[in-house]
C-alpha cells in the first residue's frame, strides 16, 4: 500500500471519526471505503449481551445485487465462522466463473472479528459477486477498516458507559434532593401543629373563641397536608413495587371529574374551572385512583398557576377518550417536560413552590399507564401547561392484565 492510499485511508477514517454517532461514522466509511477495496455489499454483526447471539446492526449494499441490503443473510454463515475462529475467513465460490454464470451466485465472502477492547464483539462481512478474488492490499485495507471499526465500538461501549454513569448520577441527586425535601416537607406541618397546640395548650393565655377555631383550622390543614404527603409516599412505593390493586369497571369520566371539582371548590371556592365534555361513553377504569390523578393535576395548578383560570375537557376521539387539562400559569420549560413525569423530579428554578415532592406527577403517569393510558404535557413557557390523557374506551385493551 502506498503513502497516497494510506493518508487517504487516514483521511476517511478521520472524517468517520467525526461524525455524531457511530452508525453515522460506519455510514461513511461504507460510502467511502469502494475506492481503497472493491466489495458489493458490508454488513457488521454484533454480539447481543444479552442472547449472546450474533445480531446485524448495519447493512449496506453499494454494487451489484444491491436487492440484498435489507436481507443481509449472506453474510450470516461467513459471520458465525468467523466469531468461531476469531480469525480471518474468506469464502470463495466452488465454481469458477463462466459469462452465462449469475454473478449473485458467485460471491467472495471476507470477514474479519471485531473487538471490543479484548473481548471478541462482532464480525464485519465484506461481499464481492463475480470476483476477482480479494487482492492482498484489499486484505490490508479490510483489516485497518475492522480494527478501526472496533476502536468505534470500543468509544461506543465507552459512551454507553458513560451515559449509563450520567443517568446514576442524576438519580442519586434526585434521591439526595428527595430527601432534603421530604424532611423539609414533613418537618414543616408538624412544626405548625405542634407550635399552634402548645400555644392553645398554655396556662397562663386564654384565646377567645375565633382564635382559636382559626389555630385549630391552620392544624385540620397541617395535619391533612401530612397525611396528603404520606399517602403519596405509599402509593409511589406501592406503584414502585407493583403492589397497587387496581379494581378496574365501567365508569363515567365527566361524573368522576364533577366530583373532584366539587371537592376542590370547597377548599378553593375563588378557583375558575370550566369544564367541557362531548357525549362521552363510560370507560374501564379504577374510579379511586383515576380521581387521584385529577386531584393531583388540580393541586399542582393551584401551586404553580396561581390565580390561573382552569379547563378541563374530555372528548371521545377515535377510539379513545381525551381529555386535556389547562392552565394559564407560567408553563413548563420544554427540556424538563418530559422529566416531570419522573419520581422525585421537581423543575429547578424561581418558580419552584417550597411544598411538593416530585411524586404528584409520577403517580399520575403510573395510574394512566395501569389503564393502558397515555399521558403527557404541552408547553410553552409564559403561556401555560396543557396535561392530556388519553384512555382506551375499550375494556379489550385490558384483556392482557
Ligand atoms: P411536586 O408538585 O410535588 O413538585 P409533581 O410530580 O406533581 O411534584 O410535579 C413535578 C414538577 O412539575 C413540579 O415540581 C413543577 O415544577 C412542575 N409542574 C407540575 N405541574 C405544573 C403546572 N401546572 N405548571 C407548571 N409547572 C408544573
Amino acid at each position: 500500500m502506498n503513502a497516497e492510499t494510506l493518508s487517504s485511508l487516514f483521511r476517511l477514517f478521520q472524517k468517520a471519526a467525526a461524525q455524531a454517532d457511530w452508525k453515522s461514522a460506519l455510514e461513511t466509511l461504507a460510502m467511502e471505503l469502494r475506492p481503497f477495496i472493491v466489495f458489493d455489499n458490508l454488513a457488521v454483526y454484533l454480539v447481543d449481551p444479552r442472547t449472546n447471539g450474533l445480531e446485524i446492526v448495519y447493512a449496506r449494499a453499494l454494487g451489484r445485487g444491491k436487492t440484498a441490503e435489507a436481507d443481509a443473510a449472506w453474510g450470516d454463515r461467513i459471520a458465525a465462522e468467523v466469531m468461531a475462529k476469531d480469525a480471518l475467513v474468506i469464502e470463495t465460490p466452488p465454481l469458477k466463473f463462466k459469462p452465462h454464470t449469475d454473478r449473485l451466485e458467485m460471491s467472495h465472502l471476507l470477514g474479519l472479528p471485531l473487538h471490543e477492547g479484548k473481548r471478541l464483539g462482532g464480525v464485519i462481512v465484506f461481499v464481492r459477486f463475480g470476483g476477482p478474488e480479494f487482492s492482498d492490499e484489499h486484505l490490508h485495507v479490510a483489516a485497518l477498516a475492522s480494527t478501526w471499526i472496533s476502536c468505534l465500538l470500543e468509544r461506543r461501549a465507552w459512551q454507553d458507559t458513560y451515559h449509563q454513569l450520567d443517568e446514576v448520577q442524576r438519580r442519586i441527586r434526585l434521591q439526595d434532593d428527595f430527601l432534603a425535601t421530604i424532611s423539609h416537607e414533613l418537618r414543616t406541618p408538624l412544626g405548625f401543629i405542634k407550635g399552634y397546640s402548645t400555644t392553645l395548650l398554655r396556662q397562663d393565655t386564654s384565646w377567645d373563641a375565633n382564635t382559636q377555631r382559626e389555630f385549630l383550622a391552620i392544624i385540620e390543614e397541617e395535619a391533612d397536608r401530612l397525611t396528603q404527603l404520606i399517602e403519596d409516599l405509599l402509593e409511589s412505593a406501592r406503584l414502585q413495587s407493583n403492589t397497587l390493586q387496581f379494581k378496574f369497571q365501567p365508569m363515567r369520566m365527566d361524573a368522576l371529574i364533577r366530583d373532584v371539582v366539587l371537592r376542590i371548590k370547597q377548599r378553593h371556592p375563588g378557583l375558575s374551572i370550566t369544564l367541557d365534555f362531548g357525549p362521552i361513553q363510560p370507560i374501564p377504569g379504577d374510579n379511586i385512583h383515576l380521581a387521584r390523578v385529577f386531584e393531583n393535576l388540580f393541586s399542582n395548578a393551584i401551586k404553580y398557576a396561581p390565580n390561573s383560570p382552569l379547563e378541563v375537557s374530555a372528548l371521545q376521539e377515535g377510539d379513545t377518550l381525551h381529555v386535556r387539562f389547562i392552565d394559564h400559569g407560567p408553563g413548563i420549560p420544554p427540556e424538563h417536560q418530559s422529566m416531570i413525569f419522573e419520581r422525585f423530579y421537581r423543575v429547578p428554578g424561581e418558580h419552584m413552590v417550597s411544598t411538593g415532592t416530585g411524586l404528584g406527577l409520577y403517580i399520575c403517569h403510573q395510574i394512566i399507564m395501569a389503564h393502558h393510558g397515555k399521558i403527557w404535557v404541552e408547553s410553552t413557557p409564559g403561556h401555560g401547561a396543557t396535561f392530556h390523557i388519553q384512555l382506551p374506551l375499550d375494556a379489550s385493551a385490558y384483556s392482557a392484565t
